[in-house]
């Protein structure tokens, strides 16, 4: 049985509407999917109504905290999206996202850039502003030569349009996703290239935050990382998941369904719904 606990739709940063997405899911062989777009509920509904027999939709959302210095992303498996605790911290990642936007656009507008928070908003079509938006709109707008450049010399590490986003701790996140009944579940936690010792602290952290689970395996690893991460969360006593992260077709890394098993003596999130 194919089981993909994380993926992405146009309701976030995916390729694939919500209806595609279960569509080609189900051709991908998998039987159980979760749809987890960032900060959102909103594809939900869609995927659900567009859902080919055989395959079995789980409730989900990705979300953004904070865990010292260090952004980190909290996947919730299985939420009641209609939860009203759940419903008023996704409007505070929304309202956190913009006013990242609006500070990052006044700033470039210091630095003699115009236009810059519509001409951005242009870019990221449904999707909230933030950072490759201001920098395709700098160069589509003929403000600056590429990308590379709108990086380094305005977006990026230490420069005027580095601005923290403010997200929440993981606890808060956490209590949001148990408040809908969900299970938690702290997302690839070998993408935020922390130290052993560090990654250890993180899960820690992760577990006095009540956290749930880690995701084991995230899109197509290696059987040592898989390994490793298998025994970090037997370690700290979490639940295991897996997912794709897919976003768009053509990534060989993350295609959907395309995870290998998880190892026999890892605890499943699902077992435990
Ligand atoms: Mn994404
Ligand atoms: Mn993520
Ligand atoms: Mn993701």
């Amino acid at each position: 049985m194919q089981i993909d606990l994380h993926t992405h739709s146009t309701e976030s940063d995916g390729a694939l509407s919500p209806t595609q997405l279960v569509h080609d899911a189900h051709a991908a062989g998998v039987s159980v999917i979760a749809l987890t777009d960032h900060d959102t509920v909103a594809g939900l509904d869609e995927g659900a109504a567009a859902l080919p027999d055989g395959l079995t939709l789980i409730p989900g959302i990705e979300l953004s905290a904070t865990w010292r210095n260090c952004g980190v992303h909290i996947v919730g498996l299985n939420i009641d999206p209609d939860n009203p605790a759940l419903r008023s911290g996704i409007a505070r990642q929304h309202h956190t996202r913009l006013k990242r936007a609006d500070t990052i656009a006044s700033r470039l507008e210091k630095s003699g850039f115009t236009n810059v928070l519509s001409g951005a908003q242009q870019e990221a079509g449904r999707e909230v502003v933030c950072r490759p938006h201001f920098a395709r709109y700098l160069v589509r707008s003929g403000q600056i030569k590429d990308e590379r450049t709108a990086f380094k010399k305005h977006l990026g590490r230490g420069t005027r349009g580095d601005v923290r986003e403010g997200w929440p701790d993981m606890a808060t996140v956490v209590e949001w996703i148990h408040a809908a009944g969900g299970a938690a579940v702290l997302a690839h936690p070998a993408k935020y290239k922390l130290t052993n010792l560090r990654l250890e602290e993180l899960c820690r952290a992760f577990v006095e935050a009540s956290g749930d689970a880690i995701e084991v395996i995230s899109g197509f690893q290696h059987i040592p990382l898989t390994d490793k991460l298998a025994r970090l969360a037997n370690r700290h006593g979490l639940l295991a998941s897996t997912g794709s992260d897919f976003h768009k077709p053509g990534q060989a890394w993350a295609q959907l369904g395309k995870v290998p098993p998880l190892p026999s003596d890892s605890r499943p999130v699902w077992e435990h719904w």
